[in-house]
């Protein structure tokens, strides 16, 4: 072995001890430059060649670009390990892991009164029950007068009523939809009207000072009690779900002639006696009747000819009936704990 192939064996070996001392890609450059730079110590064999005979100069020559291009291709090597062992550094810190849970996008729902009322509609619907409107604030007359309650009439102070002045109030009740619907259309019809209803009560378990209301109405030739009966049966049935039991008890309104109270058997206790009906085993939900005559009359519809039933119901109550909800305020507090079970 010449001392040319001796030196650059030593170079080599003292370049590869000094990559694999190197930390980063600035000291690999500088082992590069200092062994295979201009002035690089392997560069520098090259002078050498000159001064070994002719012979063996082609042989050394070659040694040397052997040592130049083994350095050159492990100081590449070196650098695509650097680079990908830099990369997964990378990306180890900046890890994304796909298969862990999202945090989930909170929906929101429909308040269970609108679920209520949408499913109300629907059943009622489907029994040919077109929807009507009405505006909240009323007057006077269209609330109580043309619903068979003058001025100073005792059935006026069973609803504490929301005035603006003598003549203007919140509606306490959704009936001002049918005397609207009625002075604009002639028989036959059925309707149902729900929506927001007012009435100046002390929030307590029952009551709350607004709640909702839906109410039906229809009008034709010969309706009697008995499709009063037949319709209310089968809307109860449809919205509790199941096979109740109904009962008609007569009461007084002042724009049904005759009135009566519609109950189902408790949900809670099929009837034997529980905290939700009061040991009664019945619940009441509506109140309905005949159409009065006077009601007609003053809206122009021939009382004569036509006959028809109205009924009415409290949504809230619908839904604490169906779902054991205790205290209607509950509803109107915003409480997503308890808004969250109704989907
Ligand atoms: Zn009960």
């Amino acid at each position: 072995m010449t001392s040319v192939e001796q030196e650059l064996n030593r170079l080599l070996g003292d370049a590869r001890a000094e990559l694999r001392a190197a930390s980063d890609i600035t000291a690999a450059e500088q082992v590069r430059v200092r062994y295979l730079g201009k002035k690089g110590l392997i560069t520098e064999q090259l002078k050498r060649v000159g001064q070994e005979p002719p012979d063996v100069r082609p042989e050394i020559g070659a040694r040397v670009n052997d040592a130049k291009c083994a350095l050159t291709e492990e100081l590449e090597t070196w650098r695509h390990q650097w680079e990908a062992a830099a990369l997964r550094t990378q990306l180890e810190a900046e890890t994304l892991d796909v298969t862990l849970p999202g945090r989930g996008l909170a929906l929101g729902s429909l308040h269970p009164v609108t679920l209520a009322r949408q499913r109300i509609e629907s059943i009622l619907g489907g029994m040919g029950f077109a929807r009507a409107e009405g505006p909240e604030i009323e007057d006077d007359v269209r609330n109580f007068e043309a619903l068979n309650m003058p001025a100073n009439h005792p059935a006026r102070a069973m609803q504490d009523t929301f005035y603006f002045d003598a003549h203007t109030l919140l509606r306490t009740h959704t009936s001002n939809v049918q005397v609207r619907y009625m002075e604009a259309h002639r028989p036959p019809f059925r309707i149902i009207a729900s929506g927001r209803v007012f009435r100046a009560d002390s929030p307590d378990l029952t009551h709350t000072p607004m709640f909702h209301q839906v109410e039906g109405l229809m009008v034709d030739e010969n309706v009697s009690f008995s499709d009063l009966k037949g319709v209310l049966t089968e809307f109860l049935r449809a919205f509790f779900e199941q096979s109740v039991d109904v009962r008609f008890r007569p009461s007084f309104f002042p724009f049904t002639e005759p009135s009566a109270e519609v109950d189902v058997r408790c949900v809670g206790c099929s009837g034997n006696g529980c905290r939700i009906c009061k040991q009664t085993g019945w619940l009441e939900v509506l109140g309905c009747g005949m159409v009065h005559p006077s009601v007609f009359h003053r809206v122009g519809i021939d009382e004569e000819r036509y006959t028809g039933f109205a009924f009415g119901a409290g949504i809230e109550r619908l839904v604490m009936l169906r779902s054991g909800v205790t205290d209607a305020r509950l509803f109107y507090e915003n409480d997503l704990r308890f808004l969250a079970q109704f989907r």
